[in-house]
């Protein structure tokens, strides 16, 4: 066992605070990680105050871990120590089911499905038996779930590509996004803000659609076309029937009729951001009248993660992001949760060092765990 620690809460209520707690030793065909950053995802907001209501206590969330690999199991042959490495959303799979032979481990057709990064039920024997996640100084993984981050990436800026960036790329990709598409990105979050770079290097014109005024520059600096506001009746009357494509990136139930009026005829809208019941029922004439498609997806494989690495590699595409110190996490989390952001907050982990590993490790500092 490791000696590790990190930020988790206790209640859907209780604020973030330091955390100490157990690894366990690399096995044969897994990799030790020094955590350097991770982003702070909508995902870990939900999951830390139970929003899904299957939080498992104590929580700790993080699933766009970037770090350094300090340690290989003898039978790993992808990496060696010192390589700069991601992990996102998953730590493990069967490995031998069809979704998981075709690289879409996010699809797991075992019982368990895929391990979660934070908040998943082990497979192994472990004194909390639920995976904490990357707000802590160290990670082990199995080397199959551990991805290559390229080099001219900053590991400061990367690490949301593997939440964000993959959860939005896959969509695109499995719908054929390409030039001449006329795309449509609803919401500029985390997640929206990256769909706009990828699906633009993909070749399509892109428009955002917003309910926030304010978010209109950013959207333009993106390389968004156009911005739509969504409760202006009047400018998305003006767009009825023009996207190939939308994707909504919404973290929270709503209504998806309003948009589905804007796709073309054949045109498909796909949720990504929205884990629950939409808010309005479905009216199907606003599909069916234009043969117009509901999609959804999730996350993305671990091919697909490492492809989206590379393709952010190749067309240069870095997610913006804001470095925070670990303990601005609940204020992070609170900017976050009234949408008022569109980047991505990075856990700089130095600062979990800076401010208690070395101490409490030692145990001069009286942080506890339980
Ligand atoms: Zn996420
Ligand atoms: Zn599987």
């Amino acid at each position: 066992m490791i000696q590790a620690i990190g930020y988790a809460t206790k209640s859907a209520h209780a604020a973030l605070k330091p955390y100490e707690f157990t690894r366990p030793d690399p096995k044969a065909n897994e990799v030790q990680i020094k955590i350097t950053h991770c982003g702070i995802c909508h995902s870990d907001v939900h999951q830390a105050r139970n929003e899904w209501n299957n939080t498992l206590y104590p929580c700790m969330p993080g699933h766009e871990i970037i770090g350094r690999v300090e340690k290989t199991g003898s039978a790993v042959k992808k990496f060696k120590t010192g390589d700069i490495v991601g992990v996102g959303c998953m730590v493990d799979s069967c490995k031998e089911c069809p979704s998981c032979k075709e690289g879409l481990e996010q699809y797991c057709e075992s019982e368990k499905g895929f391990l979660a990064t934070y908040n998943g039920n082990q497979r192994m024997p472990s004194p909390e038996n639920h995976t904490y996640g990357g707000y802590s100084n160290l990670i082990v993984v199995r080397e199959d779930f551990v991805l290559t981050i390229p080099q001219n990436l900053d590991p400061a800026a990367a690490g949301p590509i593997l939440c964000a960036g993959v959860t939005t790329y896959s969509p695109l990709r499995h719908w054929g996004v390409k030039s001449g598409h006329k795309v449509g990105i609803i919401g500029l979050g985390g997640l929206g803000h990256m769909a706009v770079k990828l699906a633009k290097a993909m070749g399509a014109e892109v428009s955002v659609i917003t309910t926030s005024k304010e978010k209109r520059e950013d959207a333009l600096a993106l390389g968004a076309k156009e911005v739509i506001l969504s409760d202006d009746n009047a400018d998305m009357k003006k767009h009825k029937s023009s996207f190939d494509f939308i994707l909504s990136t919404i973290p929270q139930p709503h209504d998806v009729n309003p948009y589905a009026e804007l796709l073309k005829r054949d045109g498909v809208i796909t949720i990504v951001g929205c884990i629950a019941p939409l808010t309005k029922p479905l009216d199907m004439s606003k599909l069916l009248m234009d043969r117009r498609s509901l999609g959804t997806s999730l996350i993305g494989g671990i091919k697909e993660t490492q492809e989206v690495l590379d393709f952010c590699s190749k067309h240069n595409i870095q997610p913006n992001t804001r470095l925070v110190s670990v303990d601005k996490i609940n204020e992070a989390f609170d900017e976050i949760d009234a949408g008022k952001i569109d980047f991505r907050y990075v856990i700089d982990m130095a600062t979990l060092a800076e401010k208690h590993e070395d101490k409490s490790i030692l145990g001069k500092i009286g942080i506890t765990s339980h």
